[in-house]
């Protein structure tokens, strides 16, 4: 038995690959199927075209150029069900005792034995915080989901990527007031192509407020302050969006005694050929293995781990 942590797409690719050579997998999932895309925004479209999204040779086909979120939760859905997978929602792993071939793997309501333990658990369950005061209220969210929410209120995006630039371009178009806080003297160079122009010419015609080179410095219950290089402006606030980014789960890494890199990256140390880490029997998969470099790994180009793990695993049984 196998235990993969995490039912990303990743980690259901891991299970089908496994599947396929015949070695039983279970995914101790703890939210729900494809738990990072279901907090998506609501209105998303992936980057990618479809076909560089599937799984287990399943045809992934979209209304669209580019498939949405609500596609894509269907699309995975349907793959877990074909490959009749065996999956544990809401159920979170804590820690991993035991050694290669014997692992005791224990959650928040079970404990589990396997011979190898998948970490598929991605970044997008951790954010990063400003930390600053004012971050804990209400009204400070770090996952924009429905720009509906934000008619006529006075929000303040705090970023500089895409996420920041989708978010304020939405948001506008249903009319909030909105003011992006950008740490750079420009937007992301990484801003979608067809998303660029949109955003830098809603900044100049002044139909967004942008701040370059400012920091969000606190947040009140009406207004927040903003240390621009022209002194400290305070302005009328009801939501602030913090597009801030994510970042790997690094307390259960180092709890299960898998190593990180030194340098500002904590990327987890692993075999590039099988994903196996430090710790013999317990490899990583998916876009967990880029630590804090969260965007440079994708659903598109970690898929390939599932065949590289599997292929490790049946040569190792054998
Ligand atoms: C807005 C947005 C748009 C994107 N668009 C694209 C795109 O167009 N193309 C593309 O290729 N990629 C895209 N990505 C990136 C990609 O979608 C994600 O990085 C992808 O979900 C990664 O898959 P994964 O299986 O590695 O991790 P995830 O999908 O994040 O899955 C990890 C799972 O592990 C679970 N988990 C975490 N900790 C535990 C625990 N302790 N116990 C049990 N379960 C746990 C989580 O709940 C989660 O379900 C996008 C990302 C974002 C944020």
């Amino acid at each position: 038995m196998v235990i993969i942590i995490g039912a990303g797409p990743i980690g259901l690719a891991v299970a089908i690959e496994l599947k396929k050579k015949g070695i039983e997998s279970r995914i101790i999932e703890r939210g729900t199927l494809v738990n990072s895309i279901f907090h998506y925004p609501v209105n998303m479209t992936f980057f990618s075209t479809s076909d560089k999204l599937e799984i287990g040779e399943i045809p992934f086909i979209s209304h669209g150029s580019k498939p949405t979120r609500h596609e894509a939760l269907e699309y995975y859905r349907r793959a877990a069900e074909h490959y009749q997978l065996k999956i544990h929602l809401y159920e979170d792993v804590i820690k991993v005792d035991g050694d290669d071939g014997d692992f005791e793997v224990h959650t928040d309501k079970n404990s589990y034995t396997a011979k190898k333990v998948i970490l598929a658990t991605g970044f997008y369950g951790q954010e990063n915080r400003m930390n600053i005061p004012g971050e804990e209220l209400s009204k400070v969210t770090h996952y924009y989901d429905d720009p509906h929410r934000y008619t006529w209120q006075n929000i303040v995006i705090v970023g500089g990527g895409n996420s920041a630039a989708d978010a304020a371009l939405e948001t506008w178009r249903c009319q909030a007031n909105v003011t992006l806080v950008i740490r750079y003297p420009s937007l992301k160079p990484s801003i979608k192509y067809w998303v660029k122009p949109d955003i830098d010419n809603r900044i100049k015609e002044g139909s967004i407020n942008a701040y370059f080179e400012s920091e969000l410095t606190e947040i009140r219950k009406s207004e927040v302050d903003i240390q621009t290089p022209d002194g400290l402006v305070t302005i009328p606030n009801d939501f602030v969006l913090a597009m801030t980014g994510y970042h790997p789960h690094f307390g259960l890494m180092q709890k299960l005694g898998i190593q990180l890199t030194e340098d500002e990256k904590k990327m987890p140390v692993f075999d590039p050929e099988s994903l196996e880490t430090n710790r013999r029997g317990l490899y990583v998969a998916g876009v967990v293995c880029g630590g804090m470099d969260t965007s440079s790994l994708f659903i598109e180009n970690t898929r390939v781990h599932a065949n590289q793990i599997a292929e490790h695993i049946e040569k190792s049984n054998s």
